[in-house]
């Protein structure tokens, strides 16, 4: 075992939480150490690079509710921020929509009887005098926009987003991530623009980075190795423990090397899954067992490299339709022309997949070509499919939590295990297991440090469940 200062912070993983933990604790001269398992930070809001491109796993913009969270990324990227217009399209019946719809675009786009149905399955489900349980997604979706929107816009795009239908998601993740969007929302946003109270999903405009959301981790990262450290290429590989107390975890580096590290406090943001099996000694089995219960959806990225100022015109371009393999697509330049090298551009495609799926094992030149091939066929920008001059593929494993029926209970099984020990907390996305935002990652990693330097009271660790609603009161 390395020797250390007894009480040192040992932090699991280099995504938002973990480096926001340890930034908090650097500030007040409390030594860490962050391991993160790859070769740079950032995790999933990390901003990759290739022959000059810069590019995000899937656009990520930055917006909380939180002033606190505000003035903290403010304060640590200054005038790195840029302000993006969100305008964001659909693609639907061979054909691209606003979204959120404008009236005449909805009425002239979908015809007079489709909006109709609309309109009148909505007010079906308003005016019911008996509300069903919402116990699904499917049945969250219906109460909020009717059956006919429903199945026209939402049941195609969230299947392909989660691989299972509707009827199998938890309500849970509608409540934590759309609550508020409903298309009485849609519909008032649509006749007064910007009112207050909009769901974040309608918000007009937020803040980036002007060379990628990874520069949030970078940042954090400078700032922790003022007084701690970061170790990348070193993961986690088992958590000992006495029984009580996580002791140390063992290390293994890319080059294959493995050690053992002691520290006193550790917060674990990699997946609470893989963190239980991975205790020496092992978890008990009813333990082990639920751990296999919970689910994730992964996610592999193709980017194709254009010869071309831009191709559109758009923040995000979602693609429910079942016969095109990618889900969503965006294009870094229109977020921040510092994305890509003058003159070029750049689009990043998205395709939601278990990494069991044939695709994820597909080489790399066959997604590009399948990609392009596709690319042609939504008719988005005809002809720029001639100008493009390369790509490549990025694929994430464990890209979103998966709030199928029936999850909490394997996950409270592992909540309870982990809460034995004292001194390990979860943070993040993959401790907690939530659907969160990179706002709501770094506010459990600030509040973890908080509580351990004393400085908030004890038992204010956790954000309570309406903290999450995505409505933002200015
Ligand atoms: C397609 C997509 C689009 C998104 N868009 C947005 C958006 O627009 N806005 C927004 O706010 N959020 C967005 N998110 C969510 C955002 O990416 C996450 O909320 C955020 O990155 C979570 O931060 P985290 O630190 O909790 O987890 P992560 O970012 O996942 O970081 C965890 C880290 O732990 C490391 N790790 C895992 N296992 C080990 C191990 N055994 N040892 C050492 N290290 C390990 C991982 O490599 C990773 O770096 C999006 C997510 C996806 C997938």
């Amino acid at each position: 075992m390395e020797k250390h200062e007894p009480e040192r912070v040992v932090i699991l993983g280099g995504g938002p939480a973990g480096l926001a933990a340890g930034k908090v604790l650097a500030d007040h001269g409390r030594p860490c150490t962050v391991f993160e398992q790859d070769e740079a930070v950032g995790g999933l809001s990390r901003t990759h690079s290739y022959q000059g491109f810069l590019f995000d796993l899937g656009g990520h913009r930055f917006f909380t509710k939180k002033n606190e969270l505000d003035q903290f990324l403010r304060a640590l990227l200054a005038d790195e921020l840029i302000d993006v217009a969100r305008s964001s399209k659909i693609y639907f019946r061979h054909r691209y929509f606003n979204y959120p719809p404008t009236l005449l675009n909805a009425f002239f786009g979908l015809g007079p009887i489709t909006s109709a149905q609309i309109l009148l399955t909505f007010l079906r489900e308003k005016l019911r005098y008996q509300k069903p349980a919402i116990v699904t997604l499917e049945d969250w979706m219906v109460s909020q926009f009717g059956r006919a929107m429903y199945e026209i816009f939402f049941k195609t795009y969230t299947e392909k987003v989660w691989g299972i239908p509707c009827s199998q998601g938890s309500a849970i993740w509608a409540a934590q991530r759309i609550k508020g969007l409903s298309l009485l929302a849609t519909l008032k946003e649509a006749v007064w623009p910007g009112t207050k109270d909009r769901p974040v999903s309608l918000i007009g405009s937020f803040k980036y980075p002007a060379h990628g959301i990874g520069r949030i981790s970078e940042r954090l990262a400078q700032e922790i190795r003022k007084h701690g450290e970061v170790r990348l290429n070193s993961r986690a590989a088992q958590i000992l423990h006495d029984g009580r107390r996580v002791t140390g975890v063992r290390v293994q580096t890319r080059d294959r090397q493995s050690y053992d590290f002691p520290g006193g406090r550790f917060f674990s943001s990699i997946p609470v899954t893989e963190l239980v099996q991975n205790f020496d000694p092992p978890a008990p089995p009813e333990v082990l067992e639920a751990s296999q219960a919970l689910r994730y959806r992964d996610l592999l990225i193709v980017v194709l490299l254009f010869d071309a100022e831009r191709i559109t015109q758009d923040t995000w371009i979602y693609i429910p339709d079942p016969e095109i393999p990618f889900g969503r697509l965006h294009e870094p330049t229109n977020w921040s022309p510092a994305m890509s090298p003058p003159g070029k551009t750049a689009l990043v495609f998205e395709y939601f997949c278990f990494e069991t799926d044939p695709i994820w094992k597909e080489p790399d030149g066959r997604l590009i070509e399948m990609t392009r091939e596709s690319f042609r066929r939504i008719g988005l920008a005809p002809g720029a499919a001639d100008r493009i001059i390369g790509g490549c593929v990025v694929r994430a494993k464990k890209a979103y939590p998966m709030h199928e029926i029936g999850h909490e209970q394997p996950l409270q099984i592992l909540q309870e295990f982990v809460n034995r020990f004292g001194n390990l907390t979860l943070i993040g996305r993959y401790g907690t297991f939530i659907y969160n935002n990179i706002d709501h990652s770094i506010e459990t990693g600030i509040q973890a440090a908080q509580n351990l330097l004393g400085a908030r009271p004890a038992g204010t660790g956790a954000i309570p469940p309406d903290e999450y609603l995505e409505v933002k009161y200015e």
